[in-house]
């Protein structure tokens, strides 16, 4: 099931109300390449980010959304 832009990333608690509003509300909606969450709801519950093209439904790769936000967090504390 697809959750939803896998590019957007939280905003700073002391961040803007505008950056918070745009965090919240506004979603682009791309065609071809785009990098989704979907969650494998029915199946091992993990949630993913999808690299797909959304004008042919071709798969790119797929990667565990947990092992990518812990690289991230890794990233920011260094
Ligand atoms: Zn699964």
């Amino acid at each position: 099931m697809v959750r939803g832009d896998a590019t957007l990333r939280r905003p700073d608690p002391s961040a803007p109300e505008k950056a918070w509003t745009d965090f919240v509300f506004l979603r682009k909606n791309p065609m071809g390449r785009h990098k989704e969450f979907w969650h494998h709801q029915s199946g091992c519950r993990r949630w993913l980010i999808v690299d797909r093209d959304t004008v042919t439904h071709a798969v790119f790769g797929v990667e565990d959304a947990a092992t990518v936000v812990a690289a991230e967090r890794a990233g920011e504390e260094a």
